[in-house]
Order: structure tokens, then sequence, then C-alpha cells
């Protein structure tokens, strides 16, 4: 499976709290119009925002033997020296490497490396402690949460991790494992790259068989950016936190806990980010109560818009 796991449809996740019963009135088509914009998304970087480490690190790379700097190293300098894409380059050196050591890694291995991956303090229980906050705050009926990933990491190691089912979408890079050598890069996710994916969050284009680039007018756009709230930290997240903020969307910046918040200043100061935090992602903390804020702003903004909806009904 590719985009989304089994089962998962970008209309039907099961992920997703709903609030009220409006959007099912609306999709079984009645005759009572309902005002549709109400559907909050939460974007997610996923190393060094939901996980310590690149994922790789804790998966790949020891399996094949690799120090995990000295690898990065050498993917690097190799993409430098070339000029080739470097997550590509890094792509198709961690298989050249098993290869060498003779070390066969199949997409089922890689997805069962992912239940490997560390996650910061409180990312499990997150997903439901925002959706009941989500729920507890929303007067409005039908207000929808969604959680989206979208990582320059690997698909096949995220779909191992326990919190994948979470996820309403999973934008990440991917392999063909069918070629005749080596597992060959599929989709490549670079750090521009990750906007087309908010692009087609905010577009309801989810299929990535469709085109995101046909025009679509703000008002016919399902998930304003305005709705959004995008989770990173650091400089490969600059392009997707620069679009957030652009388009009248969020955005929040995260370090490792007690450790060194420079680059989230730096974010901040720049005006790329919202809020920065520790990235502890439990009940309380700066980040929730920080996320909670921005999630306040948004549902009184549905309201407020809701309204104004319905009064220009009235008046046609
Ligand atoms: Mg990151």
């Amino acid at each position: 499976m590719v985009e989304r796991a089994a089962g998962r449809s970008a209309k039907t996740g099961g992920d997703e709290p709903v609030v009220g019963k409006a959007d099912k009135v609306g999709r079984a088509g009645s005759a009572k119009a309902l005002f549709g914009k109400k559907t909050i998304a939460l974007v997610y970087d996923f190393d060094g925002t939901l996980s310590p480490k690149p994922m790789q690190e804790y998966t790949f790379l020891p399996k094949i033997g690799a120090d995990a700097k000295a690898f990065w190293a050498e993917a690097n300098a190799l993409a430098r020296a070339h000029g080739a894409d470097s997550l590509i380059t890094y792509m198709h050196l961690m298989y050249k490497k098993a290869k060498a050591k003779g070390v066969r890694i199949d997409r089922e291995d890689l997805v069962n490396l992912g239940r490997d991956v560390e996650l910061f303090a409180g990312v499990e229980e997150w997903f439901d402690a925002i959706g009941e906050y989500v729920k507890i705050r929303a007067e409005s009926n039908g207000v929808t949460l969604r959680h989206y990933l979208v990582s320059s990491g690997l698909t096949e190691i995220i779909e191992g991790t326990r919190i994948y089912p979470r996820f309403h979408n999973v934008f990440a890079s991917e392999y063909w494992f069918d070629v005749y050598d080596l597992p060959y890069p599929k989709r490549v996710i670079t750090d521009t790259g990750k906007t087309q994916y908010l692009f087609r969050i905010n577009k309801g284009v989810e299929d990535l068989g469709e085109s995101i680039n046909d025009h679509m007018p703000e008002g016919k756009r399902p998930i304003p950016f305005a709705n959004m709230i995008y989770f990173g930290d650091g400089d490969t997240d600059v392009p997707s936190m620069a679009v957030m903020r652009k388009n009248g969307g969020h955005a929040i910046a995260v370090h490792p806990p007690g450790k060194a918040r420079a680059k989230c200043v730096a974010l901040f100061k720049a005006g790329r980010c919202d809020f920065f935090a520790p990235a502890d992602y439990r009940r309380g903390s700066d980040l929730f109560k920080r996320t909670c804020l921005l999630l306040d702003r948004m549902l009184a903004d549905i309201r407020v818009q809701e309204e104004v909806w319905r009064v220009g009904r009235g008046v046609r």
C-alpha cells in the first residue's frame, strides 16, 4: 500500500473524531446545506519533530552495521561532489551498502524496522488528548480533526511505527522494490517538495494520481490554511512553515527537551513560526498548551465564519 494505510480513505478515515453529526447529514444529500470548512488539520514533520533522531538511525543503519554519523557525512559529501539531490543519494547509498554487506532488506523488513523508532514523550497519547480538547472546545457541530504526516523519511518505516494508524494520510519518500538490482526511489519528498502536500491537504486533492496544479478558488478549498498547524524542528521545515504562515496558517517549532533551542529561536525571530516549545507532547506541556491556544483561535474563527456564511445565505 502506498499513499494510505489499508482500509484508510481520505474521506472516511476512522482516525478523526467528528464532533456532532453535521458532516453525515451533508453527505447523505439532505436539502439543508451546511458550512463546509470545519476540518482542522495538524501536519507533522517526523524526524526531530515526533522522533528524536532520523528514523534510519534506529532501524536501517544498525541493521547494516553502519555508523550514523559516518553514513550521513558520506551521503552528504557524495551529493555535494556530484551535484546530486541529497535525499535520492541517501536512499541509494543505504541499499548500496546493504548489498555490499550481503544484507537483504525488503519492504516488509523496513516496515518491521519501524517498530524500533523512538518517539518523544507523550507522542502516543497526544492524538487522543488533542482530540478530546477539540471535542470539548468545539461549540460548533461538525468540527473534524485530522492529523497528517509529511516527511522526507521513508513511508515503509513510518508504517511500522505505533502511531501510523493515527494519521489521516502520510506523505513520505518511498521505494520501488521490484527493480532488478537495488530498490529505487519511487517518491522523494524534499524540503520544498513538502509544500506540495500542504496544498494537497488544503485543496482536498490527496490522491497522488491527481494533479495539484489545477486552479481552485480559495472558497472551494476544503481545509483553509487558517485551519492548519504545521509542526517542524528546523531548517528543512522552513519552506513548509513559510507556506503556512504566508497563507494565514500556523506553525510551531520544536526542539529536543533540555537541549539547544537556538534553531527554534532563529525560526521564531524570523517569523517562521507562531510559537516554539520543547518536543514534549504530554498533556499540560508548553507544546500542548500553545497548540491548544491556536486551536481555540481556529475554533472561534470557524464559528465566526459559519455565522457570516449563514447570514450571507439569508440575504441572497
Ligand atoms: Mg525534521
